[in-house]
């Protein structure tokens, strides 16, 4: 854990909240600062010219505009991302609305998490790592190799296990720290592809950028541990038939870490802000709005049942959500009066991830 970062107990979704500083637009238009970070736990609104119950928010950090990315990444994801070196599948999201500073902190996290990552890798004694890289949008239920975008549509299939796999989706060995930005730099120029064309693309589509890590005891470490390691496997291969082809993999592990860079989140709600219904189907998202009732439903800890199944983004990200997995979602948002209904969705989005 870090030190004076909040805990992550194993099954908790880790719920953080960013507010950005007013953008040049915001300021030219003299908006208002709508909200206050009373403590490093608490967002309340100021209660300008509405009405509506408006906090105080509660959430395990919560970050006022002058907090850096690199604070976000201490205290809102460093724990979750590091878990994956330790054979716990991690996924880290940014929610909010369009503009509201997603893509900014996620590439800061990944920035952050990259260095971590390979200092990790550096001074492992005991395991040997390797890393890839594999990057995927989905824009209107349709999923893209960020990493090849000439394979077109790519198709979900379910492997032997149930899982679900990318068909074709390209898989680069990653080779070192530097490399690793270099990819993530392709992704985010693959991503802009078509921007001019729908300008509001990348407010509809979610990016997911996810490392898959492979670990393996190195030769002559761990000695005591590989011999009783060694010792479950034999008894292991006693009781079982010895029919099975599968190797026995007690000394290797293979996790993944997520980034999601999701779409804007006003395209979760069914309402604008003055709450009349919008009438286009396309506001709607759906993926994303599976995953408002995956994530509220997991951190329910209720089980029911997960809908995993009724989205892209929810059926790729399911090894890494439901299971042996951690998360963290930081959810962006704009601190200006005229945004203050979305802000408020957010904070509610967060409220019930918690
Ligand atoms: P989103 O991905 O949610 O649509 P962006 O990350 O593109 O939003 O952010 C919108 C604009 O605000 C960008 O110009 C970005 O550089 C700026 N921005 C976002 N968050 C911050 C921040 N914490 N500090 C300074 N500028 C920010
Ligand atoms: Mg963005």
């Amino acid at each position: 854990t870090t030190p004076g970062g909040p805990k992550v107990s194993e099954e908790k979704i880790l719920v953080t909240v960013r507010v950005r500083p007013l953008s040049p637009k915001e300021l030219a238009a003299y908006d208002l600062i709508a909200w206050d970070c009373t403590d490093e736990n608490t967002i309340v609104s100021r209660n300008l010219n509405h009405e509506r119950h408006t906090g105080p928010y509660k959430f395990d950090k919560v970050f006022d505009p002058t907090c850096s990315t690199q604070k976000v990444y201490e205290e809102g994801a460093r724990d979750v991302a590091l878990s994956a070196l330790n054979g716990i599948n991690a996924t880290i999201f940014a929610y909010g609305q369009t503009s509201s500073g997603k893509t900014f902190t996620m590439r800061g996290i990944a920035e952050n998490a990259v260095r971590d990552i390979y200092e990790h890798i550096k001074s492992s004694l005991e395991r040997d790592f390797s890393l890839k890289l594999s990057a995927l949008e989905i824009y209107n239920e349709t999923v893209v190799d960020l990493l090849n975008r000439e394979s077109g549509s790519l198709r979900l299939l379910d492997d032997p296990e149930a899982r679900t796999i990318v068909d074709k989706l390209t898989e680069e060995v990653v080779k070192d720290g530097q490399h690793l930005r270099h990819l993530i730099g392709i992704c985010e120029a693959q991503r802009q592809v078509g921007e001019t064309a729908l300008n509001d693309k990348s407010s509809r589509s979610h990016q997911i950028i996810r490392l898959t890590i492979e670990s393996s005891l190195r030769e002559n470490s761990g000695r005591v541990r590989s011999f009783l390691a060694s010792l479950v496997c034999s008894l292991f291969w006693f009781t079982m038939a010895l029919s099975s082809n599968h190797g026995c993999d007690y000394s290797k592990s293979r996790m993944f870490q997520s980034l999601v860079d999701l779409a804007g989140s006003e395209r979760a709600s069914q309402t604008k802000a003055d709450g009349t219904k919008l009438k286009e189907g396309s506001h709607i998202n759906r993926s994303l709005l599976t995953l408002t009732t995956v994530i509220r439903k997991l951190s329910g800890g209720k089980r029911s049942h997960i809908p995993y199944r009724d989205s892209k983004l929810t059926r790729i990200l399911q090894p890494s959500l439901g299971g042996n997995a951690r998360t963290a979602i930081i959810c962006t948002m704009s601190p200006a009066l005229s945004h203050v209904e979305q802000s408020r969705n957010t904070l509610l989005f967060a409220t019930s991830a918690k």
